[in-house]
Formats: structure tokens, C-alpha cells, sequence
């Protein structure tokens, strides 16, 4: 695990987790979490189905939020205040 995105709305530092071969952030102070993309980076090879159980039931109890840095300030900017995300 590393520290790499900042989360775009508290530029906190997120965690960096994956699921499979599939790359997450996460936000703890925000409880927010977003897909980076899928096989950008290698370290998921050498991680085991245990890892990525462990990772799925951490990402359950963050809020989804875009696909990627970009549409997470989209859909931030775009949606009403306590709107239900479009996801
Ligand atoms: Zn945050």
C-alpha cells in the first residue's frame, strides 16, 4: 500500500488499495473512494485473493464517488448538495 492521490476534496492523502487487477483510493476523513483504472500499475500481482477480500470489504464502507480525479470534481461541482450520486 502506498500513499499516492490526494482526495480531491480535502487534498488529504488517500489510501491506495486494489482489488484484483482493478487500482482504488479511498479517503478516510471523507469516507469517499474512487477507481483509479485497472493494470496501470503491477503491485496487484503480487498480491493474493485474501488481500483483495480484505480490500472489497474496505471499499464497502467508503461512498463511490466518479471513475477518476477527473469526474470526482465533476460530480462534485455538478450535483446538488445532498443529491444521491449517479452511481
Ligand atoms: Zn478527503
Amino acid at each position: 500500500m502506498a500513499f499516492l492521490f490526494p482526495c480531491d476534496v480535502c487534498k488529504g492523502d488517500s489510501l491506495y488499495i486494489n482489488v484484483g487487477s482493478t487500482h482504488w483510493c479511498v479517503c478516510e476523513r471523507c469516507k469517499l473512494k474512487w477507481c483509479i483504472g485497472s493494470r496501470i500499475f503491477w503491485d496487484w500481482e503480487e498480491e493474493s485473493e485474501f488481500v483483495w477480500q480484505r480490500n472489497t470489504q474496505i471499499l464497502e464502507r467508503f461512498r463511490p464517488v466518479g471513475y477518476d480525479g477527473a469526474n470526482l470534481a465533476y460530480s462534485l461541482t455538478n450535483g446538488n448538495e445532498g443529491d444521491e450520486l449517479p452511481f
